[in-house]
C-alpha cells in the first residue's frame, strides 16, 4: 500500500516525493523533503495536491556514521511540535471567528 500525504502532513522520511496536482494542472514532478518537514500547499490547487514517497533516503546528518546530533535535534523539534499541538486550543480559530462576527454587545455574556 502506498502512503499518500497531503499539505500540512509531516514528512515521515527524508527523501524524494512524487507530487500529483489536482486536475493535473501541472505535470507530476518530484520534490525533496527532510524528515519532519511539513508538506507544502500548492499555489494553484492549494491542498488538493498529494505526495507519495518515490525514494526514501536518510539525510546525511541523520546517518549515525556522519552525525548523531542532528537526529536528536529533529526528534526534539518533533516532540516540541507535538506538545504544542497537544496543548493548543482546538477551538481557537472558531473563537476568533465568533469574536470577529458577533456583535460586540453579545460578547462575554453581556
Ligand atoms: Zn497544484
Amino acid at each position: 500500500m502506498i502512503d499518500v500525504f497531503r499539505p500540512g502532513n509531516i514528512a515521515p522520511h527524508s527523501g524524494v516525493y512524487k507530487v500529483t496536482h489536482a486536475q493535473h494542472h501541472a505535470e507530476p514532478h518530484d520534490v525533496t523533503l527532510l524528515f519532519g518537514d511539513t508538506f507544502p500547499v500548492c499555489l494553484t490547487c492549494s491542498k488538493q495536491v498529494q505526495f507519495e514517497v518515490a525514494i526514501s533516503a536518510a539525510h546525511r546528518e541523520c546517518a549515525s556514521a556522519f552525525s548523531a546530533g542532528y537526529l536528536k535535534m529533529r526528534q526534539a523539534q518533533f516532540r516540541e511540535w507535538l506538545l504544542a499541538l497537544l496543548n493548543s486550543d482546538p477551538f481557537a480559530k472558531f473563537k476568533s471567528l465568533v469574536a470577529r462576527y458577533l456583535p460586540s454587545g453579545l460578547r462575554h455574556g453581556s
